[in-house]
């Protein structure tokens, strides 16, 4: 279904009157090559939202193990235990990996792991109660619903219970992996012993409902069609017309290196951008867009801008989980390289925490 010129023309027109796009409307969006036209709505609906504005943070993920019983074909990360390799921190060794690499005016512990086969949830628990004491006045994201659900089962909880007990524990928000596409024939293929995308939306609502914020992701550029897209992001969409809970939306772009998914080709820089703002004016309710550098590389980052995309991550300090699948970026980003980034592109540079308060704004380039 290739759209007209007219069809196109009534479509922008109903961006600009701030009008609800259809499932339909996103299908014919990613059919469309024009890149510029797909960015100038794009950019029209940020601007609407956060205008000049580009957010960054200082953060710092630490991944506590990398052992896993899952089989999600497109990882990279995990490994089975004794394979070389193969870790898992102490809590004492993740407080210190945590305190050792933050960097100056950390605000936000992100933290995701893999599914391993006998740690308890106590263990979980433990980590964030002691990386809170540690990092007092640092955000703890920590965990997928993906490793709710997990702890649900090894601590016989309800996933209720387990945000509960993590959230007096000093969890703040849930990180936004294990999204992948939500399509069941999709996850069938690349990820078949992972949770449903209804386990994944009922997780995400629920820790709205206790008062933690989180991260929607769609992990893009393998087996989905424009179709699975549109839809995995209408389902985000419907979420957050409930539950209000979303602090961003996060297009991650699959890597094809030390997978079993080597084969498919990675999506291009075209693809990236026009998902990135085929986003931005599906998600509505969504006050921000993010282009996480590590996944989509530095430059298509600072080019997304021009797409719909108003949030560049932050930081980082030792990523692995990309770079285990090739990712060619750095592991971690000075403030200042960050703040440059902006700059160049024209907008302002703003510091931001977790939940997008404001805590420092730069200038632009002289
Ligand atoms: S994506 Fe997560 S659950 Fe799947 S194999 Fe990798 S670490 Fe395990």
């Amino acid at each position: 279904m290739t759209m007209s010129t007219a069809q196109l023309t009534d479509l922008e027109h109903r961006i600009y009157a701030g009008q609800r796009l259809s499932a339909e409307d996103g299908i014919a969006l990613f059919e469309c090559d024009n890149l510029s036209f797909l960015g100038k709505l794009a950019r029209f609906a940020q601007q609407r939202r956060s205008g000049n504005h580009v957010f960054f943070n200082i953060n710092r993920h630490l991944n506590l193990t990398n052992v896993c019983f899952g089989t999600c074909a497109f990882c990279s990360f995990a490994r089975r235990e004794g394979q070389p390799g193969a870790y898992t921190l102490s809590v004492d060794e993740a407080v210190e990996k945590a305190v050792a690499g933050a960097p100056d005016g950390l605000t936000e512990l992100h933290v995701v792991n893999s599914l391993h086969p006998t740690l308890p949830f106590d263990y979980y628990v433990t980590v964030v109660r002691h990386l809170k004491a540690a990092l007092p006045k640092v955000h703890i994201k920590a965990y997928t619903a993906v490793e709710i659900d997990h702890f649900s089962k090894i601590g016989g909880l309800s996933p209720e219970d387990v945000l509960r007990v993590l959230k007096e524990a000093g969890l703040a928000s849930l990180t936004g992996g294990g999204a992948e596409i939500f399509a069941p024939r999709v996850r069938r293929a690349i990820c078949p012993r992972k949770i449903s995308a209804e386990r994944w939306l009922e997780i995400h609502s629920l820790a709205h409902q206790l008062g933690l914020h989180t991260t929607a992701t769609m992990l893009f550029g393998h087996l989905e069609t424009p179709a699975e897209r549109v839809d995995h992001i209408l389902r985000l969409r419907a979420l957050q017309d409930a539950t209000g809970g979303f602090l961003v939306f996060v297009p991650l772009r699959f890597h094809n290196v030390g997978n079993n998914l080597a084969h498919v080709p990675m999506a291009t820089a075209h693809e990236v951008l026009k998902t990135f703002a085929v986003s931005r004016v599906l998600l509505d309710n969504f006050a921000h867009l993010k282009a996480y550098w590590v996944s989509v590389g530095l430059e298509t980052a600072q080019l997304a801008l021009e797409f719909g995309v108003d949030d560049l991550d932050g930081t980082v300090v030792h990523e692995q989980i990309h770079h285990d699948a090739g990712a060619s970026t750095p592991q971690q980003i000075s403030k200042d390289a960050l703040i440059r980034l902006i700059q160049e592109a024209g907008r302002i540079p703003t510091e931001r925490d977790t939940v997008y308060n404001v805590v420092q704004t730069y200038g632009k380039l002289a």
